[in-house]
């Protein structure tokens, strides 16, 4: 069909182009014989004005001579001067005449027309030198005797003149008639010409169409009517050109197909780099490691079409993987051996994504399992070096994971990786801020943040809430024993005790120096004063070992006890009678609790 068509177009551009060329060989000839006529038509015009000049010359010098033969007839008959005037006048008009006549000869007629013209000139000189001039000056001295005789004489002269010119003129007249008998011959024979031009070029022009039509259009309706019988397609006879123009019109289409496919993969690619670059734009506006891991799943699901996103991060401490999506149960964590050697993951090991397709008779050694049918890929997610975890991405189909699929995932987890290592940097940094680096207690500003905000939960919650200071006894002491460094260690082990003994939701922190103070949301005075004890009994039984401590370290702490609201409405008031508390303690002897209650206000 594409064939026909093509063969179609190739006759119907063959057909115009023979008759753009027959148009152009009639409007050629057309434009030549035209041409052609119109140079001869104006020779002809030329050779009239030609004809038409001498004539006047001629005659001006027929009639000047009259004029002249007439003036000097009068003049010689009656002495009249005015006469003799206009025999002067003839004889200036006479010569430009003859100047004129030689002017408008013919070129052709130049040579023979040339002499007969001065001849006339000689004549004419030789009569006014023979005869006229002579006859003046006698007339000029008095009466001629023998005028009448003179005068005949005179006009022997004149009509010899006379003669030769008009024999000169039918000499002229001649020459012009053959002249424009042979100009209107040619131009017959033009016409003739151009008819049989123009009969020739519409002939060839028929047989040119013919031609064509035989070498293009008669295969055509061959294959025509083979197709309506049934029958083969012979191999149709096409000239070289049209055979030409099918390897530029099939090279022309590959061109274009092959341009539509670059252009379809650079839309794919910018589809795919845009996708990337919105999901990099979600995960900078992410502040939480869980938010980052759902986002990451989603965004795994929807780009790569996975069936099964299932997300690993290594813990901060230990060997193993944690199962943060989908969170697992224990007994199925106990199931896979990589969560706890992440080590036994391919991808954990070299740090390079690994993906199988169960088509593939190498099986898959992955403790995490390959699924009966389809596909898997194995991505570890790497930031500066480190393998912080591994994204495991399944399809039910064979070979889901092609090339493009596999270059999104890898970009989409490098982004996530890059994203998870910032927060957790955040989340360091912002934890760092709040807690006191020696004994990785909170700082005294972090206490005073969360003791606003107790108060007001506290204050909204009809709750009470109480604040325990501590202050280590006689510390001084432990500094100058075992040195400043044996102080430190005795801070350390004094927060690590605190920190042990008060519930999840209890804040200790160090208030500066030895003295340190707990915060017990929803506690009342009793439960605090009972809690107090127990833990200054805890720090009394403690006992420190270690190198800075060969003998062996013991310490005791004064506790002051506060709640609000009894002892103080705000944060400030409130750890204030703490403190107070905490004195009174260490003013009755130190190793004691002391409430506020207790104390002489
Ligand atoms: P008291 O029983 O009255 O509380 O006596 P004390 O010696 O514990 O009290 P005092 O306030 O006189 O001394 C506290 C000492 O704690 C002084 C200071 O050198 C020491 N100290 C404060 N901060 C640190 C620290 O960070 N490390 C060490 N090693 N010592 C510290
Ligand atoms: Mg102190
Ligand atoms: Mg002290």
């Amino acid at each position: 069909m594409l064939e026909q068509n093509r063969n179609t177009r190739s006759l119907k551009a063959f057909l115009y182009m023979g008759l753009v060329g027959i148009s152009l060989v009639f409007a050629l000839t057309g434009y030549g014989l035209r041409l052609y006529v119109e140079s001869r038509l104006s020779e002809q015009a030329e050779a009239q004005v030609r004809a038409l000049s001498r004539h006047r010359a001629q005659q001006s010098l027929l009639l000047s001579l009259l004029d002249e033969e007439v003036g000097l007839r009068g003049y010689l008959a009656t002495g009249d001067p005015k006469l003799l005037n206009t025999y002067y006048q003839g004889s200036r008009e006479e010569a430009d005449a003859i100047r004129n006549t030689l002017d408008n000869l013919d070129p052709a007629d130049e040579e023979e027309a040339t002499p007969l013209v001065q001849r006339i000139q000689a004549m004419v000189r030789a009569w006014h030198e023979e005869v006229a001039d002579p006859m003046v000056r006698d007339r000029a001295k008095g009466t001629i005797a023998n005028l009448k005789a003179v005068m005949e004489k005179e006009k022997q002269h004149f009509e010899a003149i006379r003669e030769a010119s008009e024999s000169l003129l039918r000499f002229l007249d001649g020459r012009d008639n053959a002249r424009l008998n042979a100009v209107e011959q040619s131009l017959a024979t033009a016409r003739w010409i151009s008819i049989a031009a123009m009969v020739v070029v519409f002939l060839a022009g028929l047989l040119v169409s013919r031609w064509i039509l035989r070498k293009v259009a008669d295969p055509l309706v061959e294959l025509a009517d083979a197709a309506r019988a049934g029958r083969a397609f012979p191999e149709p006879e096409t000239i070289e050109s049209v055979r030409e123009v099918e390897v530029l019109s099939r090279a022309l289409f590959d061109l274009d197909v092959r341009v539509r496919e670059r252009e379809q993969t650079l839309r794919q690619d910018h589809d795919e780099a845009e996708a990337i670059r919105e999901f990099a734009e979600l995960v900078q506006r992410i502040e939480q490691e869980d938010d980052l891991l759902v986002a990451m799943e989603q965004a795994l699901r929807r780009l790569v079409r996975a069936d099964r996103v299932q997300i690993f991060l290594r813990p901060t401490i230990g060997d193993g993987l944690e199962a943060r999506i989908p969170r697992l149960e224990p007994e199925e964590i106990d199931k896979h051996r990589i969560l706890r050697e992440a080590v036994a993951c391919r991808a954990m090991q070299t740090g390079h994504s690994v993906s199988l397709d169960t088509k593939s008779p190498t099986a898959c050694i992955c403790p995490l399992g390959v699924p009966a049918k389809g596909s898997y890929m194995c991505l570890p997610l790497l930031a500066s070096g480190k393998v912080m975890g591994l994204v495991n991405l399944q399809a039910s189909r064979s070979g889901h994971f092609d090339v493009a699929l596999r270059r999104i995932s890898k970009s989409c987890i490098s982004v996530a990786a890059a994203a998870l290592q910032a927060i957790r940097a955040l989340n360091l940094a912002k934890e760092e801020a709040l807690r006191d680096g020696l004994t990785g207690a909170f700082n005294r500003r972090f206490l005073s943040e969360v003791l606003a905000k107790e108060i007001d939960h506290a204050k909204r919650g009809n709750a009470s809430l109480s604040a325990l200071m501590f202050d280590i006894d006689h510390f001084k002491k432990f500094n100058d024993t075992f040195g400043h460094e044996g102080g430190d260690r005795v801070l350390l082990a004094f927060a690590h005790c605190l920190r042990d003994q008060v519930r999840m939701g209890d804040l200790v922190a160090r208030y500066g120096g030895e003295e340190f103070a707990v915060l017990l949301p929803d506690t009342t005075y009793e439960v605090a004063m009972n809690l107090a004890e127990r833990l200054r009994r805890r720090v009394e039984a403690l006992t420190l070992v270690g190198p800075d401590f060969p003998s062996g370290c013991h310490i005791t702490t004064s506790i002051g006890v506060a709640t609000y609201p009894a002892h103080g409405e705000d944060g400030e008031s409130l750890l204030a009678a703490a403190d107070k508390a905490l004195y009174g303690a260490k003013g009755s002897g130190r190793n004691r609790v002391v409430g506020f209650c207790d104390i002489g206000l």
